[in-house]
C-alpha cells in the first residue's frame, strides 16, 4: 500500500477498522470517525491514530476530524447517504482530492464517479472475485 500522508476514515466498521489499522501500521496519519465509540475497540492495540466521535454527517464533526488537511478521506459506514454526504463535503467544502465512497448500490457507482467521487462496492468486488475463483477452478 502506498504511503499517505493524512487520510480520514469515517465509519470504525470492520472495513473501516481494517483500513485504518492497515493504514496506521504502514506510517500513515489516520483519523478515524464513527458515530459510536464503542466501534474504536475494533482498532488495533498500536493503533496511532486519533478518534473522533460524532455524526460525520454534521459538518462539526469533519472539522474536528480536520477533514481540510486529508488527501484522501475514505467513507466507509453501511449507510449510502451518509458516504455520500461526507464525500461531498469533503470534496466541495474542505477541498480533499481524493474523497473515495463505498457504495451498497451498485447501480449507483457511475453517480459518484460524475460527482468527482472514487465509488465502490464491497458487494461487486467480493462477486467478481468468486467469480473469477470459480474460472481458475481453485480447488475444492
Ligand atoms: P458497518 O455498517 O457494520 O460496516 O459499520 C459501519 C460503521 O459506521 C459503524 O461502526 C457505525 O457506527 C458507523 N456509522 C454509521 N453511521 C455513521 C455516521 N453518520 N457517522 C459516523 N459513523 C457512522
Amino acid at each position: 500500500m502506498s504511503h499517505h500522508d493524512f487520510v480520514v476514515v469515517v465509519g470504525c466498521g470492520r472495513l473501516g477498522a481494517l483500513i485504518a489499522n492497515r493504514l496506521s501500521g504502514d506510517g500513515s496519519s489516520v483519523v478515524v470517525v464513527d458515530v459510536s465509540e464503542e466501534a474504536f475497540s475494533a482498532l488495533a492495540p498500536d493503533f496511532s491514530g486519533f478518534k473522533v466521535t460524532g455524526d460525520a454527517a454534521e459538518l462539526g464533526v469533519l472539522r474536528r476530524a480536520h477533514v481540510e488537511k486529508a488527501e484522501v478521506l475514505m467513507a466507509v459506514t453501511g449507510d449510502d447517504n451518509v458516504n455520500l454526504f461526507v464525500s461531498q463535503a469533503a470534496l466541495k467544502t474542505f477541498g480533499v482530492s481524493r474523497p473515495i465512497a463505498r457504495v451498497g448500490d451498485v447501480r449507483r457507482q457511475e453517480f459518484y464517479t460524475h460527482h468527482g467521487i472514487e465509488a465502490f462496492s464491497p458487494t461487486a468486488i467480493v462477486g467478481e472475485q468468486l467469480l473469477t475463483r470459480i474460472g481458475e477452478g481453485s480447488p475444492s
